[in-house]
């Protein structure tokens, strides 16, 4: 799956929203995350983000992000 990392909060610019094909974008109040259990790893979405938030989850460190992303996405439209 690819995670929404720090760098998309306050940012939100929704390009990735756009390509992504099967919707699986969330918006929350600070930034967007992405369900993980939807997300087929196209990797469209990456080099869309233009504050290059969006990371492979196989890039170490990204546990707690991934995390975020997943208990985030379960929670909308509350998030
Ligand atoms: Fe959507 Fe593809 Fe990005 Fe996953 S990798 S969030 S399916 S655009």
């Amino acid at each position: 799956t690819y995670v929404v990392t720090d760098a998309c909060i306050r940012c939100k610019y929704m390009d990735c929203v756009e390509v992504c094909p099967v919707d699986c974008f969330y918006e929350g109040d600070n930034m967007l995350v992405i369900n993980p259990s939807e997300c087929i790893d196209c990797g469209v979405c990456e080099p869309e983000c233009p504050a290059e938030a969006i990371l492979p989850d196989t890039e170490s460190g990204l546990e707690k992000w991934l995390e975020l992303n997943n208990t985030f996405s379960a929670q909308w439209p509350n998030i």
